[in-house]
């Protein structure tokens, strides 16, 4: 990365050559400072649903900024921006203290549950990440494999020799690694194979109209048997509707995350959503 300053404005080449605008810069200062005093920044937590069982088995962790002048950003917007400003490494550090401490917090009251956790390409590139990860499940005792971390497809190509390492590394701990976005990048089924992941997520975009289009039909039942013979379990993100959850549960599809099944939440509201739907069963 190179930064140029002149009298007018600061802009930042990315590795990709984007140039970034001030106003994008002062955000990621912003960010910064967000992390440092609670409050504009947040942790939602969408239920992952067993479709066999139709219980709970977890949550997924996803980040909520609350900007005082523009409101709700995103999280891939500034997800991307803090991984081209390097700030994806405090803003990860800041999203598993917290999501371990909750962990910790439900596991206590006697909640079984699971936690995923997003992180970024820039993240398997920390020749600490690995230890530090592990001194953060011992300080909270939780076990490693109640923790999944989830990366897309590309975090894992951009640099293989290192990423693969350290992905190796946080498995043998016990930790258990999820394929995200599964379908929209690039990896062929023999490069899936080598690497140390438990669970594929099916994108979104191949879920949302599963009930009216053969050909995503098609793609997800490949999908899912193919992830099976591999033995992996297999998500589907972007659940909408009742008859999309049969479809999936026929297709033998494992577990499940959507609309139709509950909405991210604050931790308050989940507690009291599983609270419904526990005493329903
Ligand atoms: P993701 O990890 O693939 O998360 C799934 C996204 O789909 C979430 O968007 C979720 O709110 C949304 N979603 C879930 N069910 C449905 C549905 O039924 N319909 C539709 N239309 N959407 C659904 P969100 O929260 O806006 O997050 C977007 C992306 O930002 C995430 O995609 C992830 O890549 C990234 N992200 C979020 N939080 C974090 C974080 O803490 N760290 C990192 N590195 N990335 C994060
Ligand atoms: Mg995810
Ligand atoms: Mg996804
Ligand atoms: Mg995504």
């Amino acid at each position: 990365e190179m930064v140029v300053h002149s009298e007018h404005d600061v802009v930042i080449y990315s590795d990709s050559g984007n140039r970034y605008s001030a106003r994008r810069l002062s955000m990621m200062g912003e960010l910064r400072q967000a992390m440092q005093s609670d409050g504009e920044l947040t942790l939602f937590y969408q239920p992952k649903l067993d479709l066999h069982t139709r219980q709970v088995v977890g949550v997924e962790a996803l980040l909520r900024w609350t900007h005082p002048v523009h409101g709700n950003v995103p999280p891939d917007q500034f997800v991307v921006m803090a991984e081209h400003t390097g700030l994806i490494k405090p803003l990860t550090q800041w999203v598993l203290q917290r999501a371990l401490r909750q962990l910790q917090h439900w596991q206590s009251q006697g909640l079984a549950l699971g936690m995923a956790v997003n992180i970024s390409a820039r993240n398997l590139r920390e020749a600490q990440f690995c230890e530090q990860l592990l001194a953060q499940l011992h300080a909270v005792q939780i076990s490693p494999d109640t923790l999944t971390l989830e990366l897309t497809e590309t975090a894992v190509m951009c640099d293989q020799e290192v990423a693969l390492r350290v992905l190796r590394h946080i498995r043998e701990a016990g930790v258990q690694i999820a394929m995200d976005d599964f379908g929209v990048g690039h990896s062929s089924l023999s490069y899936l194979s080598q690497l140390p992941i438990c669970e594929l997520k099916i994108d979104k975009s191949f879920i949302f109209a599963l009930d009216r289009q053969p050909d995503d039909t098609a793609i997800v039942r490949t999908t899912i048997n193919m992830a099976h013979d591999l033995g992996l379990r297999v998500v589907a993100e972007g659940i909408e509707s009742e008859q999309v959850c049969e479809r999936l549960q026929a297709l033998g599809c494992d577990l499940g995350q959507g609309y139709h099944i509950a909405r991210p939440m604050p931790a308050e509201q989940l507690v009291a959503w599983l609270r419904t739907v526990r005493t329903e069963s």
